[in-house]
């Protein structure tokens, strides 16, 4: 039997060992975190949706209506009303003739890889892609290829290569853990010329990018026919939780029918869905939201410029700080903690070894001098680790 005792020790040795602190407020910059007063810098609340009085009550006044389970699956009586509502304003939302409801985001990208491809298919994935794309990937027992970080030549090589089957190519829109972009107008043009499926994982642009929100591929201005596949969740700018599948009706139709992670669990509750769709009528009426956001975004990066801080290529309210060593991105974090910042140490796995960095998002509530204060903080704690 494996020695779990040891095992994790010699984790907390390595600076890997992962712990959870305690919140006792809701989503918003000021928090208390294991009884300390911190302003939060690692929400994904991009937008302030997720403690918005309409969104909260949206979800109130449904629980009064609907109770609070959903009591069965979408196929079997937990579709509600509220659930197909939201549906069909989020394929309108995205410019797309259908989207499907998924419990979260790592169920969607499961379901999604799972029901397109399987053995004598191929996936061809970035190596900093989402881990759940990943893992649907192996899921689904296709050949998986994983690429260098927005490798456009080596993904040619291997659309080249691959054999007979379909070929499914699944990236992050902006990627979850460095903020930069996938080159999506290239992935769509090698999509269409090697007849490959393209699937966008947008849990980061959408709400926040494009003039309406519409996300990465408004901000390209790319349509159903060049990216056919289009997954958002509803857990981060949406403030409010699960995720959705977006693409032609054929495309949804086939999910319904065949996606497990879809077929084989509970439907959200359908108060979930209403406040989702309050947010969503928010994000489309409020683009000062959007702006202040990427004012801030672009505070930070002056700032940060004006006193020499280092920050990972990203125009995205992800800002990342590179330490490399883990047991530095800890400690560092820690200080930050202490002064009064929460401001998480990303380590291995969640991202390459040797790579462990601090990450920073910004929100649309955060104030300038807020930020002002994070990055006294920051210069503060790195210089004394
Ligand atoms: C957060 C995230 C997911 C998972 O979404 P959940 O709804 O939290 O399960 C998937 N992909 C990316 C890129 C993400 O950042």
């Amino acid at each position: 039997m494996r020695k779990l005792k040891e095992e994790l020790r010699q984790r907390q040795a390595k600076g890997l060992y992962r712990r959870r602190r305690i919140t006792e407020t809701p989503q918003q910059p000021q928090m208390i975190i294991d009884g300390r007063e911190v302003i939060s810098f690692c929400s994904n609340d991009y937008l302030g949706l997720a403690n918005h009085p309409s969104v909260v009550k949206a979800f109130q006044d449904t629980a009064n209506i609907f109770g609070v389970g959903s009591g069965a699956a979408h196929l079997i009586n937990g579709h509600t009303r509220n659930h197909h509502e939201l549906e069909e304003a989020l394929a309108e939302f995205t410019g797309r003739e259908r989207s499907l409801l998924f419990s979260t985001g790592y169920m969607a990208n499961l379901g999604l890889i799972q029901a397109l491809v399987g053995p004598g298919d191929t996936v061809l994935a970035d190596k900093l892609n989402h881990a759940s794309l990943t893992d649907g990937a192996l899921l689904s027992r296709a050949r998986l290829h994983r690429y260098p970080h927005g490798d456009m030549n080596l993904l040619l090589k291997r659309l080249k290569e691959a054999e007979a089957g379909e070929k499914l190519i699944v990236t992050d829109a902006v990627f979850s853990m460095d903020g930069d972009f996938a080159p999506l107008p290239e992935l769509a043009k090698l999509a269409q010329e090697y007849d490959a499926w393209l699937m966008a994982d947008d849990a980061h642009g959408l709400g926040v990018l494009g003039k309406t929100g519409a996300g990465s591929l408004e901000h390209y201005g790319l349509n159903t026919a060049e990216v056919p596949i289009l997954m958002g969740t509803l857990g981060k700018a949406f403030g409010t939780a699960g995720a959705f599948i977006a693409g032609s009706e054929e495309l949804i139709e086939h999910l319904i029918q065949s996606a497990r992670t879809y077929i084989y669990t509970t439907a959200m509750p359908a108060a979930l869905a209403a406040a989702t769709l309050v947010s969503l009528k928010i994000i489309v009426t409020e683009p000062e939201r959007r702006n202040c956001l990427h004012e801030l975004v672009g505070y930070f990066q002056q700032k940060a410029r004006q006193f020499d801080l280092k920050l990972l290529p990203s125009n995205t309210p992800i800002q990342g700080i590179m330490l490399g060593d883990n047991l530095k991105a800890l400690t560092v974090s820690e200080r930050l903690f202490e002064q009064g910042f929460m401001v998480t140490a990303i380590r291995p796995p969640t991202v390459p070894a040797g790579t462990a960095r601090l990450r920073i998002t910004l929100s649309a509530s955060h104030s300038e001098a807020q930020i002002d204060a994070l990055i006294r903080s920051l210069l503060a704690s790195i210089a004394i680790s």
